[in-house]
Order: structure tokens, then sequence, then C-alpha cells
């Protein structure tokens, strides 16, 4: 594969390795094969354009073949019978290989979702070797509970049993660290898994499986299946076989799981969805920090994250200043190719991702003023998919530019004047991933995050996440709870247990 790449950059030669050994296959039961149909799509640079690999297409058949693999490994063991502390070990074992992969893998991540290198290796790559760290000591740690009754001469206890066949589906704006986020507590708990990474990025995935084999996980614990929503991620939410389904991306996309889930086996869901996150920044707030935090907030990734703050409120004294501040800001971030070295935020990930952001730009200048930004870059980046940090000034909040998620560098910033307003309108969406507010003023920051309808409130900073902060959406955003203990409860079952004594 010729890979056109920033002149000063060389790639590692482990990763020109990957790129290079052919197409890339499919991961099930402990081995790699072809689609049964033999069916592959192609996933692209989205910097440039080009080919990076030809990827396996799993069919209907193929995900039929992965849920019988994972529930052989389920039923059969040696995974779901053996000790949470041995689960616990693999887990550690697959961290350390992450980390010892880590440059390679942060090449893969930026060559197929184009954020910086730095990003990738300094960001990314860490919190995903944690998080399977995090969910190694849970391993060892579920326990059921002795439940008093009023019934005389019961002795009730309950086991904490893992779910069993899970599908995980993820999207492309952070392709390994979502694989982790889902992998981890699935996996500690005792469930097998199929994974499908987003189609836009299924290398890191795919190379994650290498370190599966590698870490020597039991045949069809981890099955690792590519291909578009449909079919393969259909197959996986309508399968018969897979008890339970978690799922990150579009609220859309989440709609048809749920209805999938109702009209096959009534699986287990949970749902991390699309966002429209309020970030508030008042005129008692550092004002510096709070211009460099909110910028950071959408225009980091390039908009391309959940929790992006892609609406903002500016209290009406400071409404001018911090306008001007964030226009200055964004006029200096470095957009490009994520291997050039000091580069702030990389492309779009995709053509079709591109045209909805540019769609929404467009209609946006005659409803809104546009501050800054609102072109897709040209020059020597004009074959991949930039466009430009975008500032829209706006009062009505029924536009599509404030509404929907767009997932791209665009942010919606208007003035508010009183804190009743402000969270009226800050609620007024069907989103209620997440919310930021700047204030010195202690009180008020903590009205806000009670009153505000989000599961992260962020005060004085955005976008933190750890493994054991527990993460997830209100209303359309999505229900269930990733990360912390609160993670264990999405992969496991209760069953009570009662005792005549
Ligand atoms: P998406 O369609 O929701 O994709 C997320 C994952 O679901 C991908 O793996 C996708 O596969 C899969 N999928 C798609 N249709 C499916 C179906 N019918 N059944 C089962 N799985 C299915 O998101 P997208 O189209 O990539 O992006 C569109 C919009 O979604 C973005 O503009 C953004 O607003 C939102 N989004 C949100 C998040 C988030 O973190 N909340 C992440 C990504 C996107 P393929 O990729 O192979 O199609
Ligand atoms: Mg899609």
């Amino acid at each position: 594969m010729s890979l056109t790449l920033p002149s000063d950059f060389t790639l590692r030669e482990s990763t020109r390795k990957f790129i290079d050994s052919g197409p890339k296959q499919l991961l099930i039961n402990g081995a790699w094969v072809p689609a049964l149909d033999g069916q592959t799509f192609s996933t692209v640079n989205p910097a440039n354009g080009e080919e990076l690999a030809q990827v396996a297409l799993a069919g209907v058949e193929d995900v039929a073949r992965a849920v019988h693999a994972a529930r052989a490994a389920f039923e059969m063991g040696p995974w779901s019978q053996m000790s949470g502390a041995e689960r616990g070990e693999y887990l550690w074992r697959l961290a350390d290989l992450i980390d010892q992969h880590a440059d390679e893998l942060a090449e893969l991540e930026t060559l197929d979702n184009g954020k910086p290198l730095r990003v990738s290796r300094r960001g990314d790559l860490p919190a995903a070797s944690k998080h399977f760290r995090y969910y190694a000591g849970w391993a060892s740690k579920l326990e059921g509970s002795t439940i008093p009754v009023s019934i005389p001469n019961q002795f009730v206890y309950t086991l904490r049993e893992p779910a069993g066949v899970v599908a995980l589906i993820i999207p492309w704006n952070f392709p390994l660290l979502m694989a982790a986020w889902k992998l981890a507590p699935a996996l500690a708990c005792g469930n097998t898994a199929i994974l499908k990474p987003a189609e836009e990025t299924p290398l890191t995935a795919l190379r994650l499986g290498e370190l599966v084999l590698e870490a020597g996980f039991p045949d069809g614990v981890i099955n690792i299946l590519t291909g578009p929503g449909e079919p393969t991620g259909a197959a996986m939410a309508a399968n018969m076989g897979v008890d339970k389904v978690a799922f990150t991306g579009s609220t859309e996309t989440g709609r048809k799981i749920l209805r999938a889930a109702a009209d096959s086996n009534l699986k287990k869901v949970s749902l991390e969805l699309g966002g429209k996150s309020p970030n508030v920044i008042f005129a008692d707030a550092n004002i510096e920090s709070a211009i460099k935090g909110a910028n950071w907030a959408i225009f980091s990734t390039a908009g391309q994250e959940c929790v992006a703050g892609s609406r903002l409120f500016i209290e009406r004294p400071v409404y001018e200043q911090v306008l001007d501040g964030l226009r200055q800001q964004a006029e200096r971030i470095r957009v490009g190719s994520g291997f050039t070295p000091k580069v702030h935020i990389g492309p779009i990930v995709s053509a079709a991702q591109l045209e909805r952001v540019m769609g929404y730009i467009e209609g946006g200048r005659e409803q809104a003023d546009l501050v800054t930004g609102g072109q897709r870059l040209g020059g020597d980046l004009a074959e991949g998919y930039f466009i430009q940090p975008t500032i829209f000034a706006h009062q009505k909040d029924d536009l599509p530019l404030v509404k929907d998620e767009i997932f791209g560098p665009v942010a919606a910033v208007t003035a508010f004047d009183s804190m009743e307003e402000l969270v009226a309108r800050a609620n007024s969406t069907a989103y209620g991933l997440a919310a930021g507010v700047w204030t010195q003023n202690l009180s008020k920051a903590h009205r806000f995050a009670q009153a505000v309808k989000a599961g992260t409130v962020w005060i004085n900073g955005y976008g933190m996440f750890d493994a054991a902060a527990p993460f997830g959406g209100y209303k359309e955003s999505g229900f269930g709870r990733e990360m912390g203990k609160e993670a264990l409860d999405l992969y496991t079952r209760v069953k009570s247990v009662w005792v005549s004594i």
C-alpha cells in the first residue's frame, strides 16, 4: 500500500508491516478468517483520502459464527468458570501489550481516524491500557449480598453473574479507547464478547485482536467483526444468541438497536448516544482559563466528540470579551495532517461526515452570525477532509445549528442574563450527556450542576474522564453508565437464592 505522509515523518516498521500485511480478516474463535462470502471494504486515511487497507465485511452468517463461538466459550468455559483473579490477569496482560505496542497503535489510530499523533499517543493509548487495568482489579471483586427478609427461617443471598454473550458496537472517534471502554468491564465480569469497530476506523481494533491472541485469551472469548452498520451491526443487535448489546454512537442508530432488541430476544441494551452539551461562562469566571477551556471543549478532536461543548452560554457582561477571545483562539488553531508536528486538530473522519458538517455550516450562515471559520481547507489539505474551527453567534435556540449534534468543529455561542433563563435554555435540548460551568462562585457552580439535566458536569474544567468515574446520558443521550463500578451493572445479572433453614 502506498502511503502519502508529511515528508518529515517516517512510519515505524511495525506499523507499515501491519498495513502491508494484506487484507484484514475477522477474528472468530481465536482464528483470523475471511468473510464467508469473501466480501471486503476499504478503510481510508481521512487526511488525504487514500485507501489504507481492505477489510473483511462480516455478513449475517459471519455474525452467527461469532455468536456461536462466543456462546461455546461462555457455556463450556474456561472463561466464565475461571476465578475473577485469573480473568484479571488476562486483562492486565492485554494492558501491558497495549503499552508495549503503544507507538504503533497510535500511528494506526492517526492513519485511520486522522487525530494528531501526539493526541493518539499521549491521550487515547494510555487511557485504553489504564481502562483494562482498572477493570482487571474489579474482576476479583464482584460480589453479591445477603438480604434480610421478613419471612422467618429464610436465608437469602444474591449472586452476580455475567450477562453471557455481549455485542459491543462502537464509533470512530476514539476507536481503540471505545473498544477498551466496552471490552474491559465486559471481560472482567466473565462475559464473552463480539466487538464491531466502526467501518471508518477498524485498524486498531484489528491490531488489538492480534494482541488478544498474544495475551492467550481462550478461543471465542473475544471475537472481532468488521463491517458496516448494516448488515454487520444490525445482525449483531438482532441475533437471538446475543444476551446484551452495548452501543456508542448516534441517537438514531441507538433507536434501531433498541428496536432490534425488542423484536428479537429482549436482550439487555445500554446506549451511550449523542450530545449537544452546554458550556457556561459566568461573568465572575477566571475568563482567561474559561476561554481556553471552552475553546478546547468544542474544537479538540475537531468537534467529533460526544461530549463536545457545542453550545456556549456567556453571561452578558462578558459576552463581547469572551466571544472575541474565543475567536482569537480559534484562529490560532493549526489544522492539518495528524503526522505534522505541532498540529492541534486533524481532519473530519470521512467524506460523508465532512459533507454533513459543511451542510450545517452553510445552513448556519443564513440563520446566525458567522464569527470565524466556516471553510473547508484547500491547498495542501484539499485531498483530505479538513474544516476550519467555526463559531456562530445566535439569539435563537431552535436553529438546527443549535439543536442538532453536528459532530464537527462548530460552536454555537449565545448570551444569557440570569441563572433561571440559563437553566431553562441549557436544558431545552433532547440530549443530556454533559455540561460545563465556569465561575469562581461555588454556590452558582453547584446550583447549575444540580439543575442541568446531564450525566456529567465539569466545573472550571471540561472533558476529563477516568476509568473510575461513571459516564452516561440523560434523556436521548442514552441510558446505562459506563466506567466506574456502575459499568459492572451493565455486564452482570443478579440472581436471588432463597434457602429455607
Ligand atoms: P452511527 O451510525 O451511530 O455509528 C456507530 C456504530 O454503530 C458504528 O459501529 C456503526 O457501524 C454502527 N451501526 C450503524 N448502523 C447500525 C445498525 N443499524 N445496527 C447496529 N449498528 C449500527 O454513527 P455514524 O453514522 O458513524 O455517525 C453519525 C453521527 O452519529 C455523527 O455525526 C454523530 O452525530 C453521531 N455519533 C456520536 C458518537 C458518540 O460518541 N456519541 C460517536 C459517533 C457518531 P458503521 O460505522 O460500520 O456504520
Ligand atoms: Mg455509520
